[in-house]
């Protein structure tokens, strides 16, 4: 089951000199797409922004911040921390948000 709203989608493109710094670090956790979409809910307010590698700092990933029409930059952020209430996910886990602290729109549960 999974609650979502629908997306923004908004892409940004990243350069190939961020892909390849992106794709090389440590223990990476994602592939890095050169087109990667806004992850936040349609219509969120402040800027878009997309995940664009996991970090070897703890509650940190690095994402793509953008505002429409400019550049992007890319940003070592802090997990967003809002649990949902009264549901449990894989393993009785709580379910934490998965944008980063203070991001736009509602919170983003991966269900
Ligand atoms: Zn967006
Ligand atoms: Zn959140």
């Amino acid at each position: 089951m999974t609650q979502h709203a629908p997306e923004c989608n908004i892409p940004v493109h990243l350069t190939p000199e961020d892909v390849g710094r992106f794709t090389d670090v440590p223990a990476a956790a994602y592939v890095v797409e050169p087109e990667q979409p806004c992850e936040l809910q349609w219509l969120h307010g402040g800027p878009h922004a997309a995940i664009v590698q996991s970090s070897e700092t703890p509650g940190r990933n690095w994402w793509a911040v953008w505002e429409s029409g400019s550049g992007y930059r890319i940003a070592l952020l802090p997990n967003c921390s809002v649990v949902l209430d009264g549901v449990l996910g894989a393993g009785d886990e709580p379910v934490i948000c998965s944008a980063y602290a203070c991001h736009g729109g509602d919170h983003m549960w991966m269900l």
